[in-house]
């Protein structure tokens, strides 16, 4: 049997990150997966500026070290394409086409993320169990312990930190969370090779079209000519309105005469393959006694971007610090373990829910028609809209009505 005051369940982002900054603490974790890696999460495989900062907390100039690899494209900025067919594009920064410190990336998570497990490999106080499926969790008066299917991984542990993703039976069975379909997500990702028309500084490409809305979908450039194609919806709009995503998606890249030239050459490689996508557009309880939820077993995800990654890597650090508070005071109750969720929807909970009022956009095609043609013609919408990804400060203006009052009657 194996012992330590916290075990992670989950080596992806969340998990590897949190293990990681456990470590750069002097503090010791079990970080158990039931893969092996690399292996495929499907994703859309964008890496946002959240992704960077914290990374850069571990890997020193991480921004620098992963641009040296070949798993990546730096990512300058996202084309918004409104209904009407009519496009914006939002540089992350001002001064992109000079300024070549890359503000995110993006890369096929088979690749990133096996980036990160070979920085988890070169730290001694990390403890990694691969093809290590957790299935059983029985509560101890200090604790938890954490079995595979044949019990032939026993884990006895003070604190459980739960970063299995999206499918997490801890967040079920325990945290007691829900998939209720208006927060969550369908996801589809498809790789495609030779698709034409991608953007010069690997802009990101969202589109919103009026064929099928109210979801969306995207092409996220990739290495070696190949791009991260796919749709979301609300898995709510899915039902209702019984969508078939994969027969939606291909109808697009087919028919839609913007899409169709572009596709023309363009060669499917792999499954198209699909997953959920947990938003954080309703407040969860994060934590109990002994336990802290995080990433997508935390139903963090921007319900607007669809980002998910940058926030499972913010829960990864404020669950680190709040670990080391409860290793220091040796307090792992549900009480002193609350201090994490205000922590998290102290930092992440204004975003989220003005990111949720913003995914309502969808439902209303003029008002984002109308968003585009302005900014394409207003330098400081333009401006105020760029960043948004990034600066919560500037997407709340979108929710005050004196913003659209002056989008109105501005030039
Ligand atoms: C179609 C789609 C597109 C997306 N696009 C983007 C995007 O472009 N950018 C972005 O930032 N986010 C995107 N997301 C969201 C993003 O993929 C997630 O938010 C992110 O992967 C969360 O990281 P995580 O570490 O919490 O979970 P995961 O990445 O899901 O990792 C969980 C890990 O837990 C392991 N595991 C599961 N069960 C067990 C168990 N019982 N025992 C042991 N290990 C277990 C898994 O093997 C896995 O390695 C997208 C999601 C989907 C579905």
């Amino acid at each position: 049997m194996i012992a330590s005051k916290i075990s992670i369940i989950g080596a992806g982002p969340a998990g590897a990150t949190a293990a990681l900054l456990l470590a750069k603490m002097g503090i010791a974790s079990v970080l158990m997966d039931k893969a092996k890696f690399p292996r495929d999460k499907i994703c859309g495989d964008a890496l946002s500026g959240k992704v960077v900062e914290t990374l850069s907390k571990i890997i020193p100039d991480f921004s620098a070290q992963f641009l040296q690899t070949n798993i990546q494209v730096p990512c300058y900025g996202v084309e918004f394409v409104a209904p009407n067919l009519q496009s914006i594009k939002l540089p992350f920064k001002k001064d992109f086409e000079t300024n070549k410190t890359a503000p995110g990336f993006v890369s096929k998570r088979i690749d990133f993320d096996n980036f990160l497990i070979n920085e988890v490999k070169k730290q001694p106080l990390i403890q990694l169990f691969e093809n290590t499926n957790i299935t059983s969790f029985e509560k101890q008066n200090d604790g938890w312990l954490l079995k595979n299917e044949d019990d032939s991984f026993v884990c006895k542990t003070n604190l459980v930190m739960a970063a299995n993703g999206a499918q997490s039976q801890f967040s079920k069975k325990i945290g007691g969370i829900e998939m209720e379909p208006k927060h969550y997500c369908a996801g589809l990702r498809a790789y495609y090779k030779n698709v034409s028309g991608l953007s010069e500084h690997n802009f990101i490409e969202l589109h919103f079209l009026k064929e099928f809305l109210p979801g969306y979908f995207w092409i996220f450039p990739l290495p070696n000519g190949m791009a991260n194609v796919g749709v979301g919806m609300r898995s709510d709009y899915v039902s209702n309105k019984k969508v078939n995503l994969k027969k939606e998606m291909l109808h697009i890249i087919s028919t839609l005469p913007n899409l169709k030239e572009r596709f023309k050459n363009a060669e499917l490689v792999d499954d198209i393959k699909g997953y959920g996508l947990p938003l954080g557009s309703r407040k969860r309880k994060l934590s109990g006694d002994n336990f802290l939820l995080l990433g997508d077993a935390a139903s963090l995800i921007d319900p607007f971007t669809g980002e998910g990654v940058g926030n499972a890597l913010w829960s990864a650090e404020i669950a680190a610090l709040q670990a080391k508070k409860s290793i220091e005071e040796n307090n792992f109750s549900a009480k002193e373990l609350k201090n994490y969720d205000q922590e998290i929807y102290k930092k992440l909970g204004g975003e989220l829910q003005l990111s949720y009022r913003m995914q309502q956009l969808v439902n209303f095609p003029w008002l984002f028609n109308f968003i585009v043609k302005k900014s394409n013609n207003n330098q400081l919408l333009r401006d105020t809209l760029m960043c948004m990804f990034d600066d919560v400060n500037v997407r709340a203006q979108l929710k005050k009505p004196s913003f659209y009052f002056r989008l109105l009657f501005s030039n």
